[in-house]
Parts: C-alpha cells; structure tokens; sequence
C-alpha cells in the first residue's frame, strides 16, 4: 500500500539493477524488497513493457504524479 495516498494497485515495477522499486501513481517511490529481478522479468513477461528510462516510463505510462489517485480498469485482451 502506498504510505504517501493510499492506492493498493495500479502501481509500476521499476527494476534498478537488482533492487526492485515500486512507484504510485502518485510519484511516490519506495524499494520493495520482497520482489527480486526474476519477479520484474516474470511481470514484463506477462504482458508488462520495459522502457528505456524512468522518466520516459513515468511520463508514457501516466507515473509522473498527474494522475494521482486514478485508477483505471484493465484493458488486457481475453
Ligand atoms: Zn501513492
């Protein structure tokens, strides 16, 4: 759960090497220690995108803070 808004999802796995981080949607950042690389590659796998930089992910997929607190359903294909 977030510690800065709340949110319990919508969130964005950041790989950093082999530390794992999750961000908010409201750019709120922490280290999540319980999930490892092959965890981040696993969720890429399962229909997650990798990018480039954090700033270019934040900004592409709507992490940069302007829709905090919005969550939307979840357009994956049956
Ligand atoms: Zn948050």
């Amino acid at each position: 759960m977030c510690s800065n808004c709340g949110a319990r999802r919508d969130w964005m796995v950041i790989c950093d090497r082999s530390t794992i981080r999750i961000r908010c949607r409201c750019a709120h950042e922490w280290v999540e220690p319980e999930l490892s690389r092959a965890d981040y590659e696993a969720m890429i796998d399962a229909g997650g995108r990798d990018h480039p930089s954090l700033e270019a992910a934040a900004q592409a997929m709507g992490y940069d803070g302007a829709l905090a607190g919005t969550y939307f359903t979840d357009p994956r294909p049956s």
